[in-house]
């Protein structure tokens, strides 16, 4: 069968400060600002990209941030940690930084053989995590704070707590092309493509609360698909399992559909291009503000909206 998904494309989370947010995920983690621009749903709202030097799919993790937004709650039916790929040889390295730095992080634990990871938070408390490993290809992107051998090369995995796993394994591997390639205890791990940046580890967890929406928390999560038309074929896949996915929509840099999986989380799919380079050069991703069409003619208006923001890497070296 053909396949239409290949894998994670990006991850959404609510922020609560336009400014804390940049200075964590490009000054603390060292990742690529790839777009500055609006939320298309709500103009008022910044959107921001962080990813490796071009926003590959799997390595793009963006945020709505809402200034002043109160904290939300991680629990079940939603998206809890993102994890970012890292080498192994890098652990002393990023403990070192996040000390300096006053990051609090957990200890070191082992997940299935061959992992070391560390759970952190970022000002929100959204969850996040270091997987240390010699599996990842990718060579990572250094924005000129965090030498390249010790930069995120994307993500690793992501981790989705259920009430239980069935419901959306069955989604995962009957329409998502998903395979289930590891299982420990109550963690499932998917994935369309086996190398890192693509797992989707579903964890079982009946008795944590349910989770809420607010700051520190993710919206939804995004699948890529190479195309229109494998998207659309994808959209006709989950119109017949009565998941209601909205109508394809522009998002400029790829075009989406949503739907809501049985257990409560948001899912997109999402295609690989045209990608962050359609309207600026590459070498100078993210660094002015991006409107669509559909909003240039307010730009005026929304930059008197949208906090300013600045960015100073040598406070971060
Ligand atoms: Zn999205």
């Amino acid at each position: 069968m053909n396949q239409l998904i290949t894998g994670i494309h990006h991850v959404t989370a609510i922020a609560g400060s336009a400014q804390k947010n940049i200075d964590f995920y490009s000054g603390i983690l060292g990742l690529r600002l790839v777009k500055k621009t609006v939320n298309f749903d709500a103009p008022e709202v910044y959107h921001f990209y962080y990813g490796d030097e071009s926003g590959n799919p799997g390595s793009i993790l963006t945020f709505f941030p809402y200034e002043g937004l109160v904290n939300g709650r991680h629990g079940k039916g939603m998206l809890n940690t993102t994890t970012f790929s890292v080498n192994l040889s890098s652990m002393d390295y990023w403990s070192e930084r996040f000390k300096k730095l006053g990051i609090a992080f957990k200890k070191p634990v082992e997940r299935f053989g061959e992992e070391t990871v560390i759970y952190f938070e970022d000002t929100d408390g959204l969850g996040l995590e270091f997987v240390f490993n010699d599996r990842d290809q990718r060579p990572g992107y250094s924005n000129g704070i965090i030498p390249v051998e010790h930069s995120i090369k994307g993500f690793y995995n992501v981790e989705i707590w259920e009430e239980g796993y069935e419901r959306t394994a069955g989604l995962l591997t009957e329409q998502l092309d998903h395979r289930l390639i590891g299982e420990k205890g109550n963690r499932f791990r998917f994935a369309a493509t086996n190398t890192p940046g693509n797992y989707v580890d579903i964890i079982c967890s009946p008795d944590s609360m349910k989770g809420l929406a607010g700051s520190g928390t993710v919206h939804h999560i995004a699948f890529a698909t190479p195309n229109r038309e494998t998207q659309l074929e994808m959209r006709l896949r989950i119109v017949k399992r009565m998941l209601n996915p909205t109508p394809v929509l522009d998002r400029n840099y790829f075009t989406s559909i949503y739907f809501r999986e049985p257990g409560g989380v948001l899912f997109e799919v999402a295609t690989s291009g045209p990608g962050f380079a359609i309207d600026e050069p590459k070498e100078h991703l993210g660094e002015a503000l991006q409107l669509p069409k559909q909003f240039e003619s307010q730009r005026t208006e929304l930059e008197k909206i949208l906090t300013p923001i600045n960015f100073n890497p040598g406070e971060y070296q």
